[in-house]
């Protein structure tokens, strides 16, 4: 009887773990500041792209409980050429996209993409440390390191779900 409870205790643990994000509801994506944010509508692709790349599902309207935010700044951080943007941990729903980087790169998808797939690699891990270059993982420290990669590597996967801040789709 004892054992039934504290697996009964353990189960209902493991449901209510407090996972923020839960990759089999819908989420949606909107610019925190539509006034200086460059390239807003490329830029929600990409995290349309990006949440899809995670399994998760994406919702135009803003009727749900996950929303995912994109802001644009001017933070110290983005005066390393090699940062394109940054998350803050713990995590809060926003994905900081330097403007600088926003405002000089090509109009091109895939870059926005990778940018923001590897940010929101960041949130739904809660963690900001990196993956090494040669596992050539989006969530490495540099571009370079996962150039030509599209998709979530089985190591992203682990990186990402590990901690149980998110569950559903790869987290499963
Ligand atoms: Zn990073």
């Amino acid at each position: 009887m004892r054992f039934l409870l504290c697996t009964l205790a353990l189960l209902i643990t493991l449901n209510c773990s407090g996972a923020h994000w839960d990759l089999t509801n819908p989420i949606h994506v909107y610019i925190v500041d539509k006034d200086t944010f460059p390239k807003q509508e490329l830029f929600i692709s990409a995290a349309n792209n990006a949440i899809l790349a995670a399994g998760g599902i994406v919702l135009g309207s803003e009727f749900t409980d996950q929303k995912l935010g994109l802001q644009s700044t001017d933070d110290d951080r983005c005066l390393n050429p090699e940062v394109r943007g940054f998350t803050h941990i713990p995590t809060n729903g926003i994905i900081n996209i330097c403007r600088t980087f926003a405002n000089t790169m090509p109009y091109t998808l895939s870059i926005a993409t990778d940018t923001v797939m590897h940010e929101l690699g960041h949130e739904l891990a809660d963690k900001g440390e990196h993956l090494s270059c040669d596992t050539k993982s989006i969530m490495t420290a540099v571009p370079y390191c996962h150039q030509g990669v599209t998709k979530f590597t089985p190591l992203d996967i682990r990186y990402i779900c590990e901690n149980g801040n998110t569950r559903g789709s790869i987290c499963d």
